[in-house]
C-alpha cells in the first residue's frame, strides 16, 4: 500500500482572503479576535481540501510566514523585540513588517515600529522569507503553544496529521549572523529545543513529522555536510518518525548524506528528473520510507498521470509500505483552485492544475497503485485526452516560431561594431553632457491613471478615449522632465499596469488567470501569467506610445520594453519545452520591437532585465549554463539594431559582481543598476573588473518616500567616479517611479538634477 501525503498548502485562501484579513487589522478595520478566527477558518478549509490523503500537513499555515514562525517557535527573538508586552501576533507582524498595526492613539505602546526583519527569497521561488538573526548572545527557547494549537484543531476532524516544520540545518544556513558569529556554533544550542518539540509532539500522539532539509539540494561544505550528521544523530533518540523533506532539485553530491542520515524517511523531488530514485532506493536502509515527489508544487500543468503509473508502479511493487508519495514541495507556490478561472477558454484550463487539483492528481496516482488503475480509469481517460490534446494543440505549437528559432545564428546578437566605435555615433546624434540624467521609466500611477485603465478593460470607455486619457498622461510627464530638465526623457508607461503583463497579453503564447494568485511575501500576491505556447508578436506593441512621446520633445525618447528572461522568470513556463527555447522565443518576438521602434525613429531603447539574477540556479555548477543562454537571449534582442541607437538595460538589484563578467557580455550601451542603498558598495566589483560601457548606478532610492538631497547625490556620485570613468556615468534613479507619489518624485528630480550641473561644472 502506498501513502499518499502532501507537504504543505497555500495559506492565502482561493479569494485571497489572508490578505485582506491581514491588511483590514494591520489598518485598524478589523479585530485580532477576527483575524485569529479567519486563521482557524482557512486551516479547516485547506484540511478539508486535502482530506483524501492519507496525511494532512499541520504548521504549515503562517500569518506571515512559515520561517518567521520557526523563529518565533524556537524562540529566536531579536532583541529589539523581546521586551513586548502585547498579544504574540502583534509582536510577530512587528518582526515581519516594522510594526503590527496603524499607530492608534491609545496603544502608540503596544504596536510601535521597529526595524522590520530583512526579507529575502525562499531559494529559487517567488516566495519571500524573513531571515532568522544569529549573534553571540542567541539562545533559543521553546514556544510550542501556535504548533501544538493547530495539531488539536486539526485534530477535531482529521485522523493522520503530520506536523511540517523547518529543519536545524536549514534554520541556521538560511538566516544571518549579525556579528562575528559562526552559525554552526549555535547547533548545539538548536538541537535540544528541535528534541524537546519532537517530544512534546510524541504526547500529543503524533507519529510522524515532516521536517523540511531544502539545502540539501544546493552545494554543502563538509562543516555543513557535518552539521546534518551531528543534528540527526542528535535527534534520532526521540521516538517519533522523522521524514527529511528535500526538494526544488537533486541531491547530487548530497545523495549519500541523506540516505545514510537516521531518520525514518526521506522525501525526494523527482517532479523534473527522475535519475536519482534508483540510486537513493540502493542507498536507503530497508526500513526507511522514500517519499516521491512525484509532481510539481511550482508550476501549474496538469501531470501525465498515466505515464507517471507506468514508471511508479514497478517500484511500487519493490518497496509496498515503504512507498510515499507527494507534490515534489509544498502548494505554496501554486494558486488554489483552477476551478475560480471560469473566463478560462476551456481547452487551456483542462491542462492545468492548481493546488486543490494537484490534491486530486495524487489521490488517484495512490488510488490507481493501491486499488489498480481499473478503479479510476475514467479520471485517468480523462487526464490522458488533456495531455494528449496539450501535446498536439495546434495554439501550442507554432511551426513558423519553431523554425525561426532554429534558424537563430550568432550573428543575431552581434552589435555592428564595438562599443567604443558605437558611443562616437551616438554621441553625434544624442549630443548629451556629461553626467547624462535619466529615468528608468515609470511615472507614478495615479488613481485617475487606473481607473481609466480598468474601464477600458471592461469594455466602459472606448479606445478613443483610453487612449486620449493616455497621450495627456505621457504629456504631462513629458513636460514635467522638460521642466526639470533631464535628458534622455520617458514616456512614463501609464498604459502599463504591469511590465510582464502588459507584453504579455499583446503576446500569442500567453494566457492570464483571473484568480492565480501565488503569496510572494506577507499579505502580497502575485498573478504570474502563464506561457502555454510557441511565443509569436502579432502587431507593434509599444511604438505608437513611444512615437507619440517623441514627437513631443526635441529631447530623445526612450523606447521601453521588457526583456526575454525577465518575461521568463516571471512567468510560469512551460514544462514541454526547455525554458532556454522559451526564452530564444520570447527574444526574438522582443527582437522585432526593438527594430520596429528603432525604424520609427526611437533613438534610444532600454530593454529591462529586472530579473535576469533570480533565474540563476541554486547550484553554481549551473550557473554558467543559464547565463550562457539568458545573455544571449538579450543578446538577440537588443543587438539588432544600427550602432547609432542606444541600448540601455536595467536591473533592480546591487548584487551582481558575481554575474558582472555576464553582465558585461551583454553588451548594452547603458546600464541602470540599484546601488543607492548599499551605499554603492556594488562598486567593489569594479575594483577587480573593468566594466567597458556606460552605467547609471541610482542615486535616488525610490523605495522611500524620502527626498534626496543633492549633496548625498553628489557623493555618490562622486564615489562612483572613482572606480569609473566620468565619461561612462549616468545619473538616474534606482528603479522606475510608479510606487511613488508626484509630490515625491518632483523634488527628488530636482535635486538630481541640481547635483548633476554641480558634479559638471566641478569634476569637468
Ligand atoms: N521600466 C520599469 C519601470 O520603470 C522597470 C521596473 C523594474 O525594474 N522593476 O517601472
Ligand atoms: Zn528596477
Amino acid at each position: 500500500m502506498v501513502t499518499t501525503h502532501n507537504l504543505g498548502f497555500p495559506r492565502i485562501g482561493r479569494h485571497r482572503e489572508l490578505k485582506f484579513a491581514l491588511e483590514s487589522y494591520w489598518q485598524d478595520g478589523s479585530s485580532l479576535t477576527d483575524l485569529i478566527a479567519l486563521g482557524s477558518h482557512l486551516r479547516q478549509q485547506n484540511w478539508q481540501h486535502q482530506a483524501a490523503l492519507d496525511f494532512i500537513p499541520v504548521g504549515d499555515f503562517s500569518f506571515y510566514d512559515n520561517v518567521l514562525d520557526m523563529t518565533f517557535l524556537l524562540g529566536n527573538l531579536p532583541e529589539r523585540v523581546k521586551e513586548f508586552q502585547g498579544h504574540e501576533l502583534d509582536n510577530y507582524f512587528r518582526l515581519a513588517r516594522g510594526r503590527s498595526k496603524q499607530a492608534h492613539h491609545n496603544d502608540i505602546g503596544c504596536c510601535s515600529g521597529v526595524k522590520a526583519g530583512e526579507m529575502t527569497k525562499w531559494f529559487d521561488t517567488n516566495y519571500h522569507y524573513i531571515v532568522p538573526e544569529f549573534t553571540r548572545q542567541t539562545t533559543f527557547e521553546l514556544n510550542p503553544t501556535r504548533i501544538l494549537n493547530f495539531i488539536q484543531e486539526a485534530k477535531l476532524s482529521h485522523q493522520n496529521i503530520k506536523p511540517v516544520i523547518i529543519g536545524p540545518v536549514t534554520y541556521l544556513a538560511l538566516g544571518k549572523a549579525k556579528d562575528d558569529i559562526n552559525k554552526l556554533d549555535l547547533l548545539t544550542k538548536l538541537l535540544p529545543v528541535y528534541g524537546e518539540l519532537l517530544e512534546l509532539f510524541i504526547n500529543h500522539g503524533i507519529e510522524w513529522v515532516q521536517i523540511d532539509e531544502p539545502i540539501l539540494v544546493t552545494e554543502l561544505n563538509s562543516e555543513w555536510q557535518h552539521a546534518f550528521n551531528m543534528a540527526y544523530h542528535h535527534l534520532k533518540f526521540s521516538k517519533i518518525n522523522i521524514l527529511i523533506a528535500t526538494y526544488f532539485g537533486q541531491l547530487k553530491d548530497n545523495l549519500h548524506l541523506a540516505t545514510n542520515l537516521p531518520v525514518a524517511g526521506l522525501h525526494i523531488d523527482v517532479s523534473d528528473n527522475k535519475d536519482e530514485i534508483i540510486p537513493v532506493i540502493n542507498l536507503l536502509a530497508p526500513h526507511k520510507i522514500l517519499s516521491l515527489g512525484l509532481i510539481s508544487g511550482r508550476n501549474i500543468w496538469r501531470s501525465d498521470l498515466n505515464s507517471i503509473l507506468d514508471w511508479l508502479e514497478p517500484i511500487a511493487k519493490e518497496l509496498k509500505e515503504r512507498l510515499w508519495i507527494a507534490p515534489s514541495c509544498s502548494l505554496l507556490h501554486v494558486p488554489v483552485d483552477l476551478a475560480s478561472e471560469d473566463k478560462m477558454d476551456e481547452e487551456i484550463r483542462s491542462w492545468l492544475s492548481f493546488a486543490i487539483q494537484k490534491i486530486e492528481e495524487i489521490r488517484l496516482l495512490g488510488s490507481a497503485i493501491n486499488q489498480g488503475r481499473a478503479t479510476v480509469q475514467d479520471q485517468l481517460d480523462i487526464n490522458k485526452a488533456a495531455i494528449e490534446s496539450r501535446q498536439s494543440s495546434d495554439r501550442v505549437n507554432n511551426r513558423q516560431v519553431q523554425e525561426r528559432v532554429k534558424a537563430i545564428h550568432s550573428n543575431m546578437g552581434q552589435r555592428k561594431s564595438s562599443h567604443s566605435v558605437r558611443v562616437i555615433k551616438q554621441n553625434t546624434i544624442l549630443n548629451l553632457p556629461i553626467f547624462p540624467t535619466t529615468t528608468i521609466g515609470s511615472f507614478p500611477q495615479t488613481n485617475e491613471i487606473r481607473s481609466i485603465r480598468k474601464k477600458y478593460k471592461l469594455g466602459d470607455i472606448s479606445f478613443t478615449d483610453y487612449s486620449l486619457a493616455m497621450k495627456s498622461e505621457i504629456e504631462r510627464c513629458v513636460r514635467e522632465q522638460e521642466r526639470i530638465g533631464l535628458d534622455v526623457l520617458v514616456h512614463g508607461e501609464p498604459e502599463r499596469n504591469d511590465m510582464v503583463e502588459y507584453f504579455g497579453e499583446q503576446l500569442n503564447g500567453y494566457v492570464f488567470s483571473q484568480a492565480g494568485w501565488v503569496q510572494s511575501y506577507g499579505s502580497r500576491c502575485v498573478k504570474p501569467p502563464i506561457i502555454y505556447g510557441d511565443i509569436s508578436r502579432e502587431k507593434v506593441m509599444t511604438v505608437e506610445w513611444a512615437v507619440y512621446a517623441q514627437s513631443l520633445t526635441d529631447k530623445p525618447m526612450k523606447g521601453m520594453l521588457t526583456g526575454p528572461v525577465t518575461m521568463l522568470n516571471w512567468s510560469f513556463v512551460r514544462d514541454d519545452q526547455p525554458r532556454s527555447t522559451t526564452c530564444r522565443q520570447l527574444s526574438l518576438a522582443l527582437r522585432d520591437e526593438v527594430i520596429d521602434l528603432e525604424r520609427a525613429g526611437i533613438k534610444v531603447i532600454q530593454i529591462d532585465e529586472a530579473a535576469l539574477r533570480e533565474g540563476l540556479p541554486l547550484r553554481k555548477a549551473l550557473w554558467q549554463d543559464y547565463l550562457s543562454w539568458a545573455i544571449e537571449c538579450f543578446r538577440i534582442t537588443a543587438n539588432g539594431v544600427e550602432d547609432e541607437t542606444q541600448i540601455h538595460t536595467h536591473m533592480c538589484y546591487s548584487e551582481f559582481n558575481d554575474i558582472m563578467e555576464a553582465v558585461a557580455r551583454m553588451d548594452a550601451d547603458v546600464i541602470t543598476i540599484e546601488t543607492s542603498r548599499s551605499d554603492m558598495e556594488l562598486l567593489d566589483a569594479f575594483d577587480h573588473f573593468n566594466y567597458p560601457n556606460q552605467i547609471g548606478p541610482g542615486v535616488y532610492d525610490i523605495h522611500t518616500p524620502n527626498t534626496p538631497n543633492s549633496v548625498e547625490i553628489t557623493q555618490l556620485m562622486k564615489k562612483a567616479a572613482q572606480r569609473i570613468p566620468l565619461h561612462n556615468l549616468w545619473i538616474n534613479p534606482d528603479c522606475g517611479l510608479k510606487t511613488r507619489k508626484w509630490d515625491e518624485v518632483i523634488p527628488a528630480l530636482e535635486n538630481m538634477m541640481k547635483a548633476a550641473y554641480e558634479l559638471r561644472q566641478n569634476m569637468n
